[in-house]
Order: C-alpha cells, then structure tokens, then sequence
C-alpha cells in the first residue's frame, strides 16, 4: 500500500506525511491508520483519503474505508516496525459499502476542501477555474465536455470536485459521480468478472454529473476505452455534463481511439499552468488560514520561491515547516523555514572541497591527512589514499589530474585508484560500508547504514 502512495507523492510529501503513519490493522472493516496528532489526522482527511483508498483498491479491496487513531505520545514512540501487522495486507472479506452510499451518489467522495472558495484564481489557472464555473452553472449547457489538463499537483481535481460541491449544494437532487480513471477501469473488470456489467452501465449512465480524473490512464485499455465511449455517448446524448482531467491535451494521448479523442475535442480544452510567484504565495496564505496557523509573509514567501512547481509540495513544504517548528517549539521565522527545508530542497548548495574529502576520510581511518598524502606503503595508509581519491572524483567537480596534483602524484595513480575502490566495493562489505557512510557525511545526511 505504501508503495502505491510512493508512487503518487513527492518524496517530500511521503517523508513528511505517510513515513510516520503506523497501520494498526482492520477493525469493523475499516483500516486503521496510526497518526501522530489531530492535525496529522485532518491532514489526511482532507487531502489524502481519495490516495490512501486509491490504495487499498489496487491492492483489490472493492469498497474500501479508512479511519485515524491519535497514537497516544509514548505509544508513537514505542510502536516499532516489527510490532505491527504487515502494511500490504489488503483488509478482507470485502469491506462492506457504507449504508449512506446509494449507487450514483457519490459526493461523498468529494473532498470537502476542494471548493471554489478554497481554489487560489491566478494567471496560470483562470481560464481553467472560469470554464468549471461556467460549468457548474449550467452543466450540460456551456462546455460539454470540458478537459482539464495539466500536470501533476495543479489543482486539476480540485477544480472538478468544486464543480461536484456547487451542483450539490445548488441541486441536491442532481447525481454526481466522481471516479478517477483508475476507479472505473477496476470497477469494470470487477462488474465483468461478476457478470454485472449491466450494473455497472446503469450506474454511470444514470447521472447528471460525470467527473472522470486523470483520463491519460485510459491508454491502452481497449476494454475500457469502448466501455467509456458507450457511457460518453449515452450522458452527452442526454445533456449530462462530463468533466475529464488529464495530464496532457487529448492529442497527446497515445493508444487512445481516434473516436474518443475526438469527443474529448468536441467541448472546451483548458489548462492550468504552475502558478506564479504571487499565487504560491496566496495558495500558502489561504492553507495557512484554513489551518489557523499564522505565519509571518515573509516565511510564506521563503517557501514560495523555494517551490516553484507543483502546489502539492508547495502544501507539503508548508507542513513541514509547521511541523518543524512545531516538534522544536521554535516560532516562525525565514531560518527556522530554511532549516527545514534544507534536507529537502537545495541539496546542491552543499559543496564539497577536496580538503574536506581528504580529512573526513583521514578521521574515519583514524590517521591525519598529510600522512595519507605522503609516501607511505602500507596497506592501513594505500587503502585510505585510494578512498579518499575515489571519494573526491565521486563527490566534486575536480579532473583527474588536479586530484594527483593534490596528492602529489600523477593522473594515472588516481586513475588505478579508482578502479581499484570500484572493483573492491561489490567484493568487500566494510570497505562498501565506509565508502558509503563518508559519502552521507559528505553529502550532510544522517549516518546512515550501507
Ligand atoms: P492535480 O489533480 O492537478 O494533480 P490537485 O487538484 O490534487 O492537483 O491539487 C493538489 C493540491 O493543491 C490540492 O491540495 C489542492 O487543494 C491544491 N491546489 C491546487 N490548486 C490550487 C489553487 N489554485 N488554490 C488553492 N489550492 C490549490
Ligand atoms: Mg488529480
């Protein structure tokens, strides 16, 4: 399950988020998650849920449900890996559907935080945030159907759940199905395998609103593909509004039917690009409110120009600046940000000298670096020479000659000590340890284990 949210978050958001959840089994058929504080616990709630039961359904869970537990403090401390059930195992039987879903409503699975007043308009999205609205004040009416695309962490779902919000609340009669496309095509092969195809048809041709996420993942399904061609059909034909995500235009497709892509053409295609500098700040400010954090502009815009990209991480960032100064009971401020941020972002600031090289590996070896450049022989002082010479090609932008220069000796000895430490580390488990724990000094990560 872990893995399959790897997949799907930045490495900053699984460090910051998913690396502390414990799993702490299946009880009355829903999975429960082992979160540090409430806060973690909202977190999820409003921004990972979808993910986490996205999860659990690959690994062929057909209804899916997951709760979190508060780990008491000490509890969280004490819980060790070996002490908890296998994360992978996928909660069986199947779990049963909650009594509140009828088939065809699913607005429950709209996040509650994905509304229009939560959506940030700048530049780089307000044609997209435009075209939603127009939607969702007459479906089926103004673009139908309307394709979203862009790239990941932009605000393509957002922007589909808030049209779901507003017709919900507006018509609370309407139907609205929202399914990623990842959904649909495991529902369909489940409905096929169960014979309950027709089902399975009734069910997405009978609504009013059909939001169908990341509708690239539909490349190659052939199977899927005709199913969604014939589902389509059947709500554009009865003025149904549809609204797609994708990451690329539908010209960019591969493997996609010519008869689909077309249809996808027949509405509007708009797209969000990465916002600029002032709306990560505004996106920051309002996630900032909506937690009842308050924290200093000048913070906000740290995070903002070291996050350029993808508004997921601009959050995660944020969270882990807040979660920082939180644990350490630092107030907010650019430095405590810069700190911590720094393992995650500007890595490449960290430079590496030679000299620095040379005396780390003298210290692990427990002698001093003008020995190590001297004359000596023998092998406690060769094998240190050679490390420290592989180390310092591996680790800075030196040539090989400047490298025997710092030595004193000649390119052609530090070209034979390289291959020497490459050809000893597969063979040799301490050297390939030593090697490997300079190389995190270096690098300014933790010791850690080869
Ligand atoms: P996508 O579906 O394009 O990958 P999401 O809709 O999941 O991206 O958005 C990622 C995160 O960024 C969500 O938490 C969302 O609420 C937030 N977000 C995206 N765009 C905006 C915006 N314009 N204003 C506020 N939050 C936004
Ligand atoms: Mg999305």
């Amino acid at each position: 399950m872990l893995a399959y949210v790897r997949k799907n978050v930045s490495d900053l958001e699984y460090t910051t988020w998913f690396a502390p959840v414990k799993p702490l089994g299946v009880q009355e058929g829903s999975l429960l998650l082992g979160v540090r504080n409430s806060f973690t616990k909202d977190w999820f709630r409003d921004h990972y849920l979808e993910l986490l039961l996205a999860a659990l359904r690959s690994l062929g869970a057909e209804q899916p449900q997951i709760s979190f537990q508060v780990l008491p403090a000490a509890q969280d401390a004490l819980l060790l890996p070996s002490d908890l059930p296998p994360p992978a195992a996928p909660p069986s039987p199947p779990l049963p559907r909650s009594p509140a879903a009828a088939p065809g409503d699913n607005r429950r699975t709209l996040n509650p935080k994905y509304t229009f007043e939560n959506f940030v308009v700048g530049p780089n999205n307000n044609l997209a945030h435009a075209a939603a609205l127009a939607v969702a004040e007459s479906p089926g009416k103004a673009y139908n159907p309307l394709f979203i695309y862009g790239d990941v962490g932009l605000g393509k779902t957002h922007l589909m759940h808030a049209v779901g919000h507003y017709l919900a609340e507006r018509f609370p009669d309407k139907r609205i199905e929202y399914v990623s496309t990842e959904t649909f095509t495991n529902e369909l092969i489940n409905a096929i395998r169960e014979d309950k195809t027709t089902q399975f048809r009734n069910r997405y041709r009978s609504v009013d609103l059909l939001l169908v996420d990341d509708i690239q993942f539909l490349a190659g399904k052939e199977r899927t593909q005709e199913e969604f061609f014939h589902t389509f059909n059947a709500l554009y034909e009865s003025n149904k509004q549809i609204i797609l995500s994708s990451d690329r235009p539908p010209k960019d497709i591969q493997t996609l039917e010519g008869r689909l892509r077309s249809r996808f053409e027949w509405g509007l295609i708009t797209d969000i690009q990465s916002p600029e500098f002032e709306t990560r700040v505004a996106i920051l400010k309002m996630n900032a409110e909506h937690n009842r954090i308050s924290i200093p502009q000048e913070v906000l815009e740290l995070i903002a120009r070291q996050v350029t990209s993808n508004i997921r991480e601009l959050e995660g960032a944020l969270m882990r600046v807040v979660a920082f100064s939180s644990l350490n009971n630092v107030p907010f401020s650019r430095a405590v940000a810069m700190k911590a941020l720094s393992n995650v972002f500007a890595p490449q600031e960290v430079k590496v000298e030679m000299m620095d090289v040379l005396r780390q590996v003298a210290a692990q070896y427990g002698t001093t670096p003008d020995v190590i450049r001297g004359v000596g022989r023998a092998r406690e002082i060769v094998v240190p020479r050679q490390v420290a010479q592989y180390l310092i090609r591996e680790l800075t932008d030196h040539s090989l000659p400047e490298i025997g220069q710092f030595f004193g000796r000649d390119h052609s000895t530090v070209m034979h000590a390289i291959s020497k430490v490459t050809e000893q580390i597969p063979k040799d488990p301490e050297l390939a340890a030593t090697v490997q724990l300079l190389r995190n000094r270096m690098q300014g990560k933790e010791d850690e284990e080869a």
